[in-house]
């Protein structure tokens, strides 16, 4: 068969690397000069990415976090919880052996009518039997091909500032809605310090937590959160293409590459309808249960969010044994039973569902 991929991002490249080791033609077309860049991620995966996807583009490891709201804070330990990768050369790491034409940027796609596509990639057309957005957020497969999807886009802001840090194993989180803001040492005196909205959010970010060091990259970005079709005719959307992210963090590398497995696996058995059913089993749950946190987090009063904070402070050490770095409502198990937070949340889920 031949797939045409669109996107060189580590889902894009992961599901063709699959796929081309099942035996099928795939090339992969990509918009920038190379893979890998630019980088717009801060590359804080869980175990599980390292362990199912390779630890070669490690390069430090996170063994604690300190949360911040406001003046309060929350210091939570659990060693080796989450991994900081250099993205570049993750990556890179699924792109050896693959057709990948670069600077290609593709502005459409469209069915043939003999069950194949057109892919359209500055003036040059790629024929394909199957076609794979990998293009990220605002996904040209997703829109040209009329996939169903209902995807909220939240920019962010990320700089790498040059800064010495008193422990280079510990994230530093602020709760500032609609998500947080960050700083994750890479190592070797370096921070990736971002922020969701734009560059005085994340200068006001840096001043509160007093980060003065000086800046060596910056980008601006966006992270899809929602749901979208994953599967129309001869065609599938993988990724942020597909908003395979967690709706309370924004993270999707671990969603995405999973996902790209699925794929895989149902290109394999010759029915792409056992994509999605496979990606509803795996994390459907978890992204409705996210999406319904989100628009309770977005929506909470500042009191009522410091009450929450108050619970979590309290059962630290459960949050430190149990919380999941990549199923977010392992949380929601921990204070199921907790009356304090259910006289605050009840409130919010009773007026979503009435
Ligand atoms: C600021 C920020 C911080 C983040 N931090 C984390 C984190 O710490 N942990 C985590 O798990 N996730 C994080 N994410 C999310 C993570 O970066 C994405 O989920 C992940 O990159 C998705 O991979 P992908 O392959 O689906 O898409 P992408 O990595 O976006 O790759 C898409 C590729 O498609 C190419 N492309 C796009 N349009 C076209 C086109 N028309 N033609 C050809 N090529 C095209 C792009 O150039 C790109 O190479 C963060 C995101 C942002 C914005």
């Amino acid at each position: 068969m031949r797939v045409v991929t669109v996107g060189a991002g580590p889902c894009g490249l992961y599901a063709s690397r699959l796929l081309s080791g099942l035996g099928h033609e795939v090339t992969v077309l990509e918009e920038h000069p190379s893979v890998g860049r630019p980088v717009q991620c801060a590359g804080l995966v869980g175990t599980p990415v390292v362990e199912r996807f390779g630890r070669e583009a490690v390069i430090n490891t996170i063994d604690s976090a300190l949360i911040r709201l406001g003046t309060r804070s929350l210091e939570l330990h659990r060693p080796g919880v989450a991994h900081v990768l250099d993205r570049t050369r993750f990556d890179a790491s699924f792109a050896s052996g693959l057709d990948i034409a670069t600077s290609s940027h593709v502005t459409g796609v469209r069915a043939a009518g003999d069950g194949t596509y057109r892919v359209d990639a500055g003036g040059t057309v790629h024929e394909a039997d199957l076609v794979i957005g990998a293009d990220g957020p605002r996904s040209v497969v997703r829109k040209s091909m009329g996939f169903s999807a209902e995807v909220r886009q939240y920019t962010a802001c990320q700089e790498r500032i040059v800064q010495d840090v008193p422990d280079e194993h510990r994230v530093l989180v602020e709760v500032c809605r609609p998500f947080f803001s960050w700083a994750i040492p890479e190592g070797g005196g370096i921070l990736r310090v971002g922020a969701f909205g734009r560059q005085r959010d994340l200068d006001a970010f840096k001043e509160h937590a007093g980060l003065s060091g000086g800046v060596i990259e910056r980008t601006v970005a966006c992270v899809p959160v929602g749901k979208a079709q994953l599967v129309r005719g001869g065609a599938v959307l993988v990724g942020d293409a597909a908003a395979q992210t967690k709706p309370l963090s924004g993270g999707g590398i671990y969603y995405g590459m999973c996902a790209a497995e699925f794929l895989a696996s149902a290109v394999e058995a010759e029915d792409l309808s056992l994509y999605p059913a496979a990606w509803q089993r795996a994390f459907g749950r978890e992204v409705s249960f996210g999406l319904a946190a989100r628009r309770i987090y977005e929506r909470m009063s500042p009191h009522d969010l410091s009450r929450v904070f108050d619970v979590l402070c309290e059962n630290k050490d459960r949050i430190e044994d149990e919380a999941d770095f990549d199923r977010h409502s392992s949380l929601a198990r921990l204070f199921i039973g907790n009356p304090r937070l259910f006289a605050v949340l009840g409130r919010y889920l009773f007026s979503m569902f009435s």
